[in-house]
């Protein structure tokens, strides 16, 4: 670990999100440009990322199956908007086991494609809906500017893919994966998040509907935390997908997809981090609690290890993720600085005059503050005070976001705030595009999401001055 100090956040955002994925050993570029190599700090909080949403697609009645990563060419371009859509970051393979290939292969930058295509061989009836399925995979989307979980050329992410019977339910399908996106954003990952619909600019290629979750980094610039799309019939139309609906008639199918990223690895770090380096929410923490002990001497170290052992055994037994960290090359003040660089929320400081008053010197790596318990009430406490950590770090993330969300008075004071602040905007749009793309070249920003059903401004768009139909919300946004 590098002993320097970090850049702060106020003076050179973008280098000191360069440098906690780095020094907190999350991730590194890999060989092959826009490619990343996800080390085990970084991995381990995707596992976790990984387990509360799947719990959430299995207790929603999903399945999770898998299909292949080559797609052949002919197949992803069936639907025009999709293909068209992703026409410029597709990478292709030509040659295969040294020969031309005759028809060239897709690699996936999503898969509703091969699966409609499949979904036409498995659903002849009303009785074969719906189908809830998830696969976790990676997809491969080219790019030019890379930044590590932010955009990579390849990256890993589920991709849900959803057909039904009627409209209704395809749109509520969409929804409740937008919810439990909300809960994995706020609840684990401890990032307040606004739900809403994408702009028709700013959709899914290929869908009806887009929602969608957006938080904020601490830059002030919004971030896309994940995608719920309504695709409507567009997909079973163009792969042929119909059933026999309950009165013996032929229907397209309806369908949605959605999808959470790495991307979010990038998120909880802006989100939550501070100018020592990463802060993690418990649940995302791999390292929950981690001790470190403090000797001098070779007696020291023999009775403060034993103790610092057993108050690990004792943690670990409360299904705490707790790290003895023993290492004999290091100074207790490296470490302390490690540890708080990769973000663990509870530092346990244990030396001899600890152990002889049966205490502990117990850290919070939210505010700094250090806090005398004895032993006896460490694992006993530990769940307790780790989900008031998880609490105190969302409502700060909240209380920054809600200082940075502002209601557009007018687009002047709304161009000049986005441009020095950043942080969300809110103001009445005229709902067209042409309107939309010229804030957009005037401003850098864009907008974010509309509410997920049209709410009436009772205003003048804030640009043309024609009459408002929709509340839109405008960031600078990654
Ligand atoms: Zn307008």
């Amino acid at each position: 670990m590098s002993t320097s100090k970090l850049p702060t956040q106020a003076a050179d955002f973008p280098a000191w999100y360069v440098e906690v994925v780095k020094r907190a050993e999350l991730a590194e570029h890999g060989p092959a440009k826009g490619s990343m190599i996800i080390k085990p700090h970084g991995y381990a909080i995707w596992e976790l990322t990984q387990r509360a949403l799947d719990d959430r697609f299995k207790a929603t009645g999903h399945e999770n199956l898998y299909f292949p990563l080559l797609i052949p060419m002919s197949l992803l371009g069936k639907e025009a908007d999709h293909v068209e859509g992703f026409a410029p970051q597709v990478a292709v393979v030509t040659h295969g086991g040294g020969q031309e290939l005759e028809e060239p292969l897709a690699i996936r930058p999503s898969s509703e494609s091969i699966i409609w295509n499949t979904y036409k061989r498995w659903i002849q009836s009303y009785r074969d809906l719906p189908l809830l399925y998830n696969q976790w995979c990676n997809v491969m989307r080219w790019e030019m500017r890379t930044r590590l979980f932010l955009r990579t050329s390849e990256f890993l992410w589920q991709e849900g893919h959803t057909a039904h019977a009627t409209s209704e339910e395809a749109t509520a399908e969409a929804l409740q994966m937008l919810e439990v996106y909300r809960q994995v954003a706020e609840d684990v990952l401890g990032i307040p998040v606004y739900l809403g619909r994408k702009s028709a600019g700013e959709r899914f290629p290929g869908a009806v509907e887009t929602y969608c979750i957006e938080g904020l980094m601490r830059d002030g610039k919004a971030l896309q935390c994940g995608t719920s799309h309504f695709l409507g019939q567009n997909f079973a139309k163009a792969y042929d997908v119909t059933f026999l609906n309950r009165d013996g008639e032929s229907e397209y199918a309806w369908a949605t997809s959605w999808g959470f990223s790495t991307r979010m690895i990038g998120a909880t770090i802006m989100a939550n981090g501070d100018d020592a380096g990463l802060r993690l929410p418990p649940s995302a923490a791999p390292v929950q609690v981690v001790i470190v002990p403090i000797f001098r001497n070779d007696d020291e170290r023999a009775s403060v290890l034993g103790v610092a052992e057993q108050l690990r055994a004792d943690l670990a037994a409360t299904g705490a993720r707790v790290r003895l960290d023993a290492r004999d090359q290091h100074r207790p003040g490296y470490k302390f600085a490690e540890w708080e660089l990769k973000g663990v929320p509870v530092r346990i400081e244990l030396g001899p005059r600890d152990v002889a008053a049966g205490r502990a010197i117990l850290a919070s790596r939210l505010g700094g503050d250090k806090e005398e318990v004895p032993l006896a009430d460490i694992a006993g406490g530990m769940a307790a005070r780790l989900a008031s950590v998880q609490q105190a770090l969302y409502a700060d993330a909240l209380a920054y976001r809600e200082a940075n969300t502002h209601e557009i008075t007018s687009f002047e004071t709304f161009a000049a705030g986005v441009e020095e602040q950043g942080g969300f905007w809110i103001g009445a749009w005229c709902g067209d595009a042409a309107c939309e793309a010229e804030i957009s070249n005037l401003t850098k920003a864009s907008i974010r999401f509309l509410p997920i059903d049209p709410r009436d401004p009772g205003a003048a768009c804030m640009h043309c001055g024609k009459p408002g139909i929709d509340v839109a919300t405008w960031a600078r946004a990654y």
